[in-house]
């Protein structure tokens, strides 16, 4: 059986190799690349995720995907001492800078740091009150599972929260959006990262991701409730959220 990486079809056993060199290969670089590409509008669709997490002083969050530790950082402030944030993320190297990041922004008893897949979280049923996963859910080979999964550990009345690039509601804003991440985000690559394979994967893997109402009947199948998602930036990157009931 086979599956994307990017546009290329591969074996489906490769692709989380492929990820895995990918977010290996860009780890050191990579909040300093997410700034310059996004030109730092990524930090509004965190903020905006947050806003609408619903999380408050006590809560257990899971930030699955979570990288570098964007989310983890401001959730670890809002649950405070009697709550707990765990940073999971498949890569050791993206763990590795998430935590060194967090230690060095004063972040230290209520987060945990776990080596995980999406697809089959290591936590009990009904563990969490918020999960999100942010710029994530493109990378996994099986989304099916790992939402699946995710709704599995969510606390009844708990929510899962998916920010993920989407597709573009306007054509205009789509052809100017294919210039720039087809040119001009594997150039960018090239010159600040030395890496233009790695940004042509993220170009492409953005492409294949399903849309935002193909994304919202997926959540539904996997048994989440109420989803609805809201478009960020003219539909190039959409916030879904579902609540498990
Ligand atoms: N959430 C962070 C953010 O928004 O800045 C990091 C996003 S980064 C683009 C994608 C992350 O997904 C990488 O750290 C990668 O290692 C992780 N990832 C890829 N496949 C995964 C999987 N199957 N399970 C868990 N994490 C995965």
């Amino acid at each position: 059986r086979t599956t994307h990486f990017g546009y290329q079809e591969v074996p489906i056993e490769e692709k989380a190799s492929r990820v895995a060199d990918v977010f290996h290969s860009v780890a050191a670089r990579y909040d300093v690349m997410n700034d310059l590409m996004s030109f730092g509008v990524h930090r509004l669709w965190k903020r905006l995720t947050i806003e609408r997490s619903g999380v408050r002083p006590g809560h257990s969050v899971l930030d699955i995907a979570g990288g570098t530790g964007d989310l983890t950082l401001k959730f670890s402030r809002m649950v405070g001492p009697r709550g707990r944030v765990v940073l999971a993320d498949i890569n050791e190297s993206m763990l590795r800078v998430g935590r060194d990041k967090l230690l060095d922004n004063g972040v230290g008893g209520n987060v945990e740091y776990v080596q995980a897949n999406a697809e089959c979280l290591p936590f009990p049923d009904n563990s969490f009150d918020c999960i999100t996963i942010a710029f994530g859910l493109r990378n996994v080979t099986d989304k099916d599972a790992a939402l699946r999964s995710m709704a599995r550990v969510l606390k009844p009345g708990g929510r899962l929260l998916v920010l993920e690039f989407s597709k573009p509601t306007n054509p205009l804003l789509t052809r100017a959006y294919d210039e720039y991440s087809f040119r001009l985000l594997p150039l960018m690559g090239q010159m600040v990262a030395n890496d233009p394979d790695s940004y042509r994967y993220l170009a492409e893997s953005i492409r294949m991701h399903p849309d935002q109402e193909t994304l919202k009947a997926m959540m539904e199948g996997a048994g989440l409730e109420r989803v609805e998602y809201t478009n960020l930036t003219g539909g190039i990157v959409a916030l879904h959220r579902g609540i498990k009931l």
